[in-house]
């Protein structure tokens, strides 16, 4: 007879290293044909996926979005947004907003797929049921406590670490932002946090929405320390981020020792994409992922969860997305678009497709004001 396990007293290891957390529901969250968030950027990247055998590789898995319940939005949203956004819902028109989030049908349910489908996430890490868990459709960084904002009706991040350390009683939280924008909804909704630490990278507010993030601001009380902001100049490519993150992260996030890591893998700092001025490849989003892979197997027994975030080049989405849920996987993708891939986005699209996958390292000429910035921030606020 053999015995159950030859290693007696070992752990056991999650039979699944990767989650994907996706299906139809999710692409309901769509502003509509004229709207940069639209449902092609989730729908392209989920093809694209298993177009690349990425969802049949071993150890990945595919698990339909859950939708949360009113209460789970109430331990961070104020009860009166909540039922203005119902009631918006509901008539299917105006603005969430100042004019970025409008409302639609089916808004309110679409919203609470994107935050059960999150928390989904956080339920199948936390219970070891899998290593790592990826959301192409989430990561709705905007979203404050009593207002919509940038595309962000509820903050499924946020909702994900109230139930973080109410439901599983976490004490020590990281969250890595490399979205063009400042991810302020997270950064402010636990300012004064100090179990929360947010390092976010985003294009100087200076340039682009929404405006916060500077230097300088490092958290308030007992927190000040525990929110990293890195204003990266426009234009930044590969060289810069790498270096400001390389010199940053893994030394902020050692002596933080995390329990879980989350990043915001927002692909709107990418060169190819419309609505920012940075300049990354799929190279950084690789980098950042990689990175923070061997730091979650390190200090937090592998707990990762990647949300896709901002990203309005549908190709540009599909393609890093698609690269960083191979690195988690440890799949090794082709080098070439698949022809059937290429003809679903062309009828999508009405464009050309691309034709290559992987792309080359940028180079930049803001790097020297980037070290400048992570030399400030050494002196000022990291204690190494
Ligand atoms: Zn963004």
């Amino acid at each position: 007879m053999q015995p159950e396990s030859d290693a007696i007293g070992a752990e056991p290891q999650p039979a699944t290293q990767l989650t994907v957390v996706y299906g139809p529901a999710l692409l309901a969250y769509d502003f509509g044909p004229e709207h940069p968030f639209s449902a092609m950027r989730g729908r392209l990247t989920f093809e694209l996926m298993r177009d690349t055998g990425l969802l049949d590789a071993p150890g990945v898995k595919v698990v339909a979005p859950v939708e949360a319940d009113r209460e789970e939005l109430l331990t961070f949203h104020t009860k009166e947004y909540v039922d203005f956004v119902q009631n918006a819902c509901v008539k299917g028109y105006g603005f969430l907003d100042g004019g970025d989030t409008p409302a639609f049908e089916g808004c309110f349910e679409a919203a609470l797929n994107v935050v059960g489908s999150s928390l989904k996430a956080v339920d199948l890490v936390m219970t070891g049921q899998t290593k790592y868990a990826f959301l192409p459709v989430g990561g709705l960084h905007h979203g404050h406590p009593d207002r919509a904002s940038g595309f962000c009706i509820f903050n499924d991040i946020a909702v994900c670490i109230k139930r973080l350390q109410a439901g599983y009683g976490l004490k020590r939280i990281a969250y890595v932002d490399m979205d063009a924008h400042h991810g302020d909804g997270v950064v402010y909704g636990f300012y004064d946090d100090p179990s929360v630490l947010t390092i976010d990278f985003h294009e100087d507010g200076r340039y682009l929405f929404p405006g916060t993030g500077e230097l300088h601001e490092t958290g308030r009380g007992s927190a000040v320390g525990t929110k990293i902001n890195i204003p990266m100049p426009p234009y930044s490519s590969d060289q810069s981020f790498i270096y400001a993150f390389d010199e940053v992260v893994p030394a902020v996030i050692r002596q933080f020792k995390p329990d879980i890591i989350m990043l915001v893998c927002g692909v709107d700092s990418h060169g190819g994409d419309p609505l920012t001025d940075m300049n990354y490849s799929a190279a950084s989003y690789l980098h950042a992922a990689g990175s923070l892979r061997g730091l979650a197997a390190e200090l937090c027994q592998d707990r990762l969860i990647v949300w896709g975030a901002g990203g309005y080049d549908p190709a540009t989405c599909a393609k890093c997305w698609t690269e960083v849920g191979a690195a988690l996987a440890g799949y090794a993708l082709p080098d070439f678009l698949p022809a059937a891939w290429r003809e679903r986005y062309r009828n999508l699209t009405g464009e050309e497709a691309p034709v290559g996958l992987h792309e080359n390292n940028t180079s930049d000429n803001t790097l020297q004001r980037v070290e400048k910035m992570v030399g400030w921030l050494k002196m000022k606020v990291l204690a190494f």
